[in-house]
């Protein structure tokens, strides 16, 4: 990488969570060099434990590292220090059926740096925590505001890495649309002011007849895990899927819409609001695409169904 960064993972321990120690000139604390992952165990009726692509996300930490000028550990490192925490914090893991067991590695700039340059030690650590739905609203529509004013990303930057200051940039949109009732924030391009780019922690996805469209990765949207699986579960199921930049118009105009992430799994979009105006989705029910996609995808993930994409990974 251009930041010449060697870097090296110490073998790791485990221990009870708690507050960790930091210097107070660290570089995620001055500087925002953090990078997060997250993602899901389950428990099945069958007594095992079940991740879902943990390589995937492995890969995607080693990229966001690239561009935060930071070392990540091996996709094996990975993956394997994700699985001992898991196993060491199984007795949390929901029922099968009752939630799961959200899983939060974070990758920070730990040692001291005064003047603006990348840190010179680095911590790669992971807390979990039992999740039940991501939305209240669970598989029952939510609705969601165009954001027209600000931005969580721009050509160029970091918003194709989950680098933690993209998401203290959107805190306030956010927060504004909570208060109004909204469920979460659409952002638009920042150049355009035209094209979709995604919701603040999920992707988005417009069906049209058999098509089902959603913004290709370009740098400003985050290439999520539950958008690609979703990509190849459309197509299996025999939709057309085109990754491709979407407009405004298309979304107003869609039969159904809806979003994809690791926390929100797979959630139909009830209403779009923008610039004032109120567009609603079915009547008021699940559009059947979301929910033909939600039930593939989770029953995938819960081990409910055949893994013929052998994307889970299982733990015992
Ligand atoms: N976009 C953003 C900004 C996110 O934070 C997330 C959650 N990681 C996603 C999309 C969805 O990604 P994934 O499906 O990998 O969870």
């Amino acid at each position: 990488s251009k930041c010449a960064l060697g870097g090296s993972f110490s073998k790791g321990e485990l221990v009870p969570f708690g507050n960790i120690e930091i210097n107070p000139s660290a570089g995620v604390l001055n500087y925002g060099q953090g990078l997060f992952e997250g993602l899901k165990a389950y428990r099945t009726e069958d007594g095992n434990i079940l991740l879902f692509r943990p390589e995937e996300n492995a890969t995607r930490m080693t990229m966001g590292a690239e561009r935060m000028c930071m070392p990540a550990p091996s996709i094996d490192q990975f993956v394997q220090a994700v699985k001992a925490t898991v196993l060491a914090n199984e007795r949390w893991i929901p029922p099968p059926g009752k939630g799961s067991l959200y899983i939060r590695p974070l990758l920070i700039g730990s040692g001291s740096v005064l003047g603006l340059a990348p840190a010179p030690e680095y911590t790669f650590l992971i807390y979990v925590s039992p999740v039940g739905n991501y939305f209240k609203e669970g598989l029952s529509p939510i609705n969601l505001i165009i954001e027209t004013e600000m931005h969580r990303a721009t050509p160029g930057g970091t918003g194709g890495v989950k680098t933690i200051g993209n998401y203290a940039a959107v805190l306030k949109a956010q927060g504004a649309a909570k208060a109004r009732g909204y469920s979460d924030v659409l952002y638009l391009d920042s150049v355009h002011k035209n094209y979709l780019e995604e919701v603040s922690s999920c992707n988005i996805f417009v069906v049209k007849g058999n098509t089902i469209s959603t913004p290709d990765i370009k740098g400003t949207i985050l290439p999520g895990i539950t958008r690609k699986s979703i990509i190849d579960v459309a197509r299996d199921q025999g939709f057309q899927v085109e990754e491709r930049a979407v407009t405004v118009d298309e979304l107003l105009d869609a039969d159904e819409v809806f979003c994809t992430g690791t926390a929100v799994v797979v959630s139909p979009v009830g209403s779009i609001t923008y610039l004032g105006k109120r567009v609603t989705y079915g009547s008021d029910g699940v559009g059947l695409v979301s929910q033909k996609l939600y039930s593939t995808l989770t029953s995938l993930q819960m081990g409910l169904t055949d893994d013929k994409m052998g994307w889970t990974v299982k733990l015992k």
